[in-house]
C-alpha cells in the first residue's frame, strides 16, 4: 500500500492570536502539493477557532494538541473531542512527551483519549519515544513497545488504520539533535512489525508513522528517504512559514 506522507506542525504554547492567524494563512496560501502530502497545523487550543477560520477552504487541516476523554462535564480547564470537532479539527495529538513528562499523561490515560477520539471520528496522532537514558540503556525497543501496547490497547483493526503514530525520541525534541535516519527507521520498522503482529500486514502497511524531533528544512529529506518514515511531526520549524513549507515539499517529493 502506498502511504500518503503527512506533515503536522505542533505549535505547542507559542504565538499570539494575530501571529497564529498570519502563520496559518501563510502556510495555507503557499501549500502547493495537496495531491501528494497531507498537512495539518496544531495551534494552542485557544486559537483553534481563529486558525480554523484562517485555513477554511484550504487543504491544510486543523489539529488539537491534546484533549480530555469524556463528554461535557465539570472538568475545569479541559477541552474535549466534541469541542475540537466543533471548531473544525480533523486530528488531535495525544501522548506527546511533554504531556507525559509535565502533565502526568500515562499510557492508560492516553489510551482513553485515543479511544474517545476515534469514537468521535477525530484522528489521533499518538506519540511514543524513549528518553536519552533509556536509549543509552538499550531499552528503546522495549519502551516503545510498552507505549504502543498501552496507548493503543483495545483498538479494532479498522480503528488502528486511522491512527497516525509519531515516533519522537525525547532526546531529539527541541534539542537540535535529530535521530540519524537509520536509527529512526529501525524504530519505525519495529512499530510496523508490532502492528502486523497484533493485526495483519494490511493494517501495518496502512498506518502512517511520522518521525518527530528537530526536523528542519535542511534535514527533512534524508528522513523521508527511509521506507518506514511517512512524514513528520514538527515543532520549532513549524513556527515559520518558509521552514515548514520546505519540510512539506520534502515530504511531497517522497
Ligand atoms: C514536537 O514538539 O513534537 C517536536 C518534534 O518538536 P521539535 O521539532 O521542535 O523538536
Amino acid at each position: 500500500m502506498v502511504r500518503r506522507p503527512f506533515v503536522a506542525g505542533n505549535w505547542k504554547m507559542y504565538k499570539t492570536r494575530n501571529d497564529a492567524v498570519a502563520l496559518a494563512k501563510g502556510v495555507a496560501s503557499k501549500f502547493a502539493t495537496p495531491d501528494r502530502v497531507d498537512v495539518a497545523v496544531c495551534p494552542p487550543s485557544i486559537y483553534l477557532d481563529a486558525v480554523g477560520q484562517a485555513i477554511k477552504g484550504s487543504s491544510v487541516a486543523l489539529g488539537g494538541q491534546n484533549m480530555y476523554h469524556t463528554t461535557f462535564g465539570a472538568f475545569t480547564g479541559e477541552v474535549n473531542g466534541e469541542m475540537l470537532l466543533d471548531v473544525g479539527c480533523k486530528y488531535v495529538i495525544l501522548g506527546h512527551s511533554e504531556r507525559r513528562q509535565f502533565f502526568g499523561d500515562t499510557d492508560e490515560f492516553v489510551n482513553r483519549k485515543v479511544l474517545a477520539a476515534l469514537k468521535l471520528g477525530l484522528l489521533p496522532i499518538v506519540c511514543v519515544g524513549e528518553t536519552l537514558d533509556q536509549r543509552k540503556a538499550g531499552q528503546t525497543a522495549k519502551v516503545v513497545q510498552t507505549q504502543f501496547d498501552g496507548s493503543l490497547a483495545g483498538l479494532t483493526a479498522e480503528q488502528m488504520s486511522q491512527v497516525v503514530i509519531a515516533y519522537e525520541p525525547v532526546w531529539a525534541i527541541g534539542t537540535g539533535v535529530k535521530a540519524e535516519p537509520r536509527q529512526a527507521e529501525e524504530v519505525h520498522a519495529d512499530l510496523r512489525k508490532l502492528i502486523e503482529s497484533r493485526y495483519n500486514a494490511q493494517v501495518a502497511s496502512s498506518v502512517r508513522i511520522q518521525y518527530g524531533g528537530s526536523v528542519k528544512a535542511d534535514n527533512a529529506a534524508e528522513m523521508f528517504q527511509q521506507p518506514n518514515i511517512d512524514g513528520a511531526l514538527v515543532g520549532g520549524a513549524s513556527l515559520e512559514v518558509e521552514s515548514f513549507l520546505k519540510i512539506i515539499e520534502a515530504a511531497a517529493a517522497k
